[in-house]
């Protein structure tokens, strides 16, 4: 039995090689990518009213009789058709420009359906309405496609329509009949049907729920078959039988740690212990001190006498690990290396041949790590900071100098809990969910540019009470295409402002050795004001930097401005967060509201994704959150939940989906894991 699924496209009936060509650019190749090419959009014809009932604005469809039709060329490239509609209802004006094709179908007297939008002068008015004599298929709500120019929308609708007319083609059920049964699903050749061709609104909804539901199980099923894989795979990690090192570098501590941190480092140690390799996610709010948590990690790898690596996403934080922690582990005769991008030529060689040999103990890097010429004696742990910077790709090309290692992720990206279990569904999950002790919640105002003078002299207060000041602009310098404030020439007005203080910029743009003397005087408290773009967004950490603020506020998304506040408040001092807001959109607005309601990174995600408009999934790319074909986790976490738990239950009682009413959920799922492979 051929699976007419397969069947390529270029052999249906109409579809050239042209046309086909056109359709693998979009990645459609046979039926089944067709069918499962979903609209972008609909146009609702299907709402029919009488003239007497249209309103003006509104897309709708009439029938009328035409007459009085008027066909006249003004100039050569302007022509003009008009007519007059009518129902038992009343009136309306009709014109179409350019159209003078439609003169020899329009016939004076005869009934037509018109579809179009209202607009009103002294009577409603239709402007370039399409219209038809058959109502089949036209009072409709039809499909709108992401297309290319080589197709049109008409091509795609006929071609979609003319398959699921073909009574040859049998869908393939995917779900078994238990869930739908259970989560009052249709079936899946229901909802192609009606995703494509909605009958009403309602089976619209009924059509996407299925479908979205079911994107959700099978990338749940999916990360979790791919968890039992780690775990079942028989692959060995280090076993640590000893936990003195990090037992003496918590002691070495001058702080206690919080219980959130102790019950994450005993979960990673349980890890450690069990002699199989640790895949664990470490989500804590920025300030949460993860680095403690890591650092006791590399302590516990060393001390069983292997190597650990940490990856960190730009030189500044790289640096600023490698500064804080080679003298503690040296203190436990641990030695550790930095290497980054900086690193250059013999300088380089000597570090490679260290981790090589085996005599350094820990290195602390950027992506530098994971060049080819890399590698390692008996590397069994590696570690990424902030991972949402880094690619699947460059975790696991870190991963491979290592026989299977423990892999521990650090992010503080701080999506709701019960998302990140399903997004990360392979991965185990530990949450710092306190913040140390002592820690004042930072006082955050928006405030418009006219108060700006008042907010430069609170900022000359708080230097000369001995504090330290971040300034974050959106651009590098000025341009005279935007009005965004720059880094350069707020550094010049400051420096002139502020003459009495050490002033300072930081920028992407600048060479590393420049950028490493701007944040070593920025550290030990020489510069007292530093201007930067979002370069410290991540994981700075200068405690004494108790004044945040930020131009241009509107320009950063919540999750961007809670990133960059977090620069403050790193110790007990009490610290303050400023945002300058130039927009006068209400979503910026309400971003600032929330900013100056909350300092909970959880909670401020949450109604992150309450305000993003539908469709704006800025981003998702870069927290390395997959891309959906049907579903919106924003918008569908409901059917999320849902989803979960029904692929838990999938595994529960069929670990391997070996049952025949699994079958095609494991043929769906083959085909995703191509994409996902670990
Ligand atoms: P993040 O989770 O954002 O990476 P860090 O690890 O940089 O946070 O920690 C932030 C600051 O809090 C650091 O100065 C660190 O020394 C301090 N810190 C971490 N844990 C504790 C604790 N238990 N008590 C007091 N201070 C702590
Ligand atoms: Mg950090």
């Amino acid at each position: 039995m051929i699976d007419y699924a397969e069947k390529e496209i270029r052999y249906l009936k109409g579809i050239g090689p042209r046309r086909s060509e056109a359709f693998q650019i979009l990645g459609i190749e046979n039926i089944r990518d067709l069918l499962n090419y979903y609209p972008r959009n609909y146009e609702d014809r299907s709402i029919i009213k009488n003239i007497s009932e249209i309103e003006t604005g509104e897309k709708v469809t009439v029938y009328c009789m035409v007459s009085n039709i008027e066909s006249r060329r003004i100039r050569k490239n302007l022509h003009i058709l008009k007519a007059v509609l009518s129902d038992e209802t009343g009136y309306m004006n009709v014109i179409w420009f350019n159209q003078d094709y439609y003169y020899k179908k329009l016939k004076d007297g005869n009934k037509f359906w018109f579809f179009g939008r209202v607009e009103r002068k002294t009577i409603p008015q239709m402007i370039n309405p399409i219209f038809s004599d058959v109502f089949e298929d036209f009072a409709i709500i039809v499909p709108v496609y992401k297309k290319n120019k080589d197709l049109t929308q008409n091509i795609f609708r006929k071609t979609i329509a003319s398959v699921l007319k073909e009574n040859n083609y049998r869908f393939a059920e995917i779900l078994p009949k238990s869930i739908m049964d259970d989560y009052g699903l249709v079936s899946f050749e229901e909802a192609v049907r009606n995703i494509h061709f909605p009958k009403n609104n309602d089976a619209f909804y009924i059509a996407r729920e299925r479908l979205v539901f079911q994107e959700f199980l099978l990338l749940q099923v999916s990360l979790l078959i791919i968890k039992n894989k780690h775990q079942n795979k028989g692959l060995k990690g280090a076993a640590y039988k000893n936990f003195n090192k990090g037992n003496a570098y918590l002691d070495n501590l001058e702080f206690e740690l919080t219980g959130a941190q102790k019950k994450v480092i005993s979960e990673i140690r349980s890890d450690f212990k069990s002699g199989k390799p640790m895949h664990r996610l470490l989500q804590g709010d920025v300030g949460s001190g993860k680095t403690a948590v890591a650092a006791t990690a590399i302590s516990d790898t060393c001390g069983n006498g292997y190597q650990a690596a940490f990856m960190a996403p730009t030189e500044i934080l790289a640096k600023q690990h490698y500064h804080n922690l080679k003298d503690e582990f040296m203190k436990l005769g641990i030695s550790t290396v930095y290497l980054g991008g900086d690193i250059k030529g013999g300088e380089k060689r000597e570090i490679y041949n260290l981790l090589e040999n085996g005599e350094a103990d820990v290195v602390i890097g950027t992506h530098a790590l994971i060049q080819d010429s890399v590698s390692f004696s008996n590397l069994a742990l590696v570690i990424t900071d902030e991972q949402h910077r880094f690619g699947v790709e460059q975790r696991k090309a870190l991963a491979k100098k290592g026989e299977s290692p423990h892999s521990l992720i650090l992010t503080a990206t701080p999506i709701p809990r019960t998302l990140a279990l399903i997004l990360y569904g392979d991965l185990d999950i530990s949450i710092i969910d306190e913040m140390p002790p002592g820690r004042k919640s930072i006082e955050t105002y928006a405030v418009s540019p006219d108060k700006r003078r008042r907010v430069l002299d609170f900022a000359g207060k708080r230097i000369k009470a001995g504090f330290q000041v971040y300034y974050v602009c959106p651009r590098i310098e000025e341009d005279d295409n935007s009005e965004l404030i720059s880094v350069e020439s707020i550094y010049e007005e400051l420096k002139n402002y502020f003459s009495e203080f050490r002033i300072d910029m930081i920028h992407g743009r600048m060479k590393t050795s420049e950028k490493d003397v701007v944040m070593n005087k920025f550290y030990e408290g020489t510069t007292k004001l530093l201007v930067s773009t979002t370069v410290v967004e991540v994981g700075v950490n200068v405690p004494s930097a108790t004044l945040m603020i930020i131009e241009n506020a509107e320009r950063f998304g919540l999750a961007q401005l809670h990133q960059l506040r977090g620069r403050v408040g790193r110790a007990s001092d009490q610290s303050y967060c400023i945002m300058i807001n130039r927009g006068t959109g209400d979503v910026a607005r309400r971003r600032m509201e929330i900013m100056a309601s909350s300092t909970d990174g959880f909670y401020i995600s949450e109604q992150d994704l309450v305000i993003r408009g539908p469709g704006e999934f800025f981003g998702t790319r870069q927290h390395g959150i997959p891309e959906f074909k049907i579903a919106n986790i924003y918008q569908d976490m409901a059917i999320l939940k849902k989803a979960q738990s029904a692929a838990l239950r999938l595994l529960k009682d069929d670990p391997m989906l070996r049952l025949e009413e699994n079958a095609n959920i494991m043929v769906e799922i083959n085909r995703l894991m191509d994409k996902y492979t670990m």
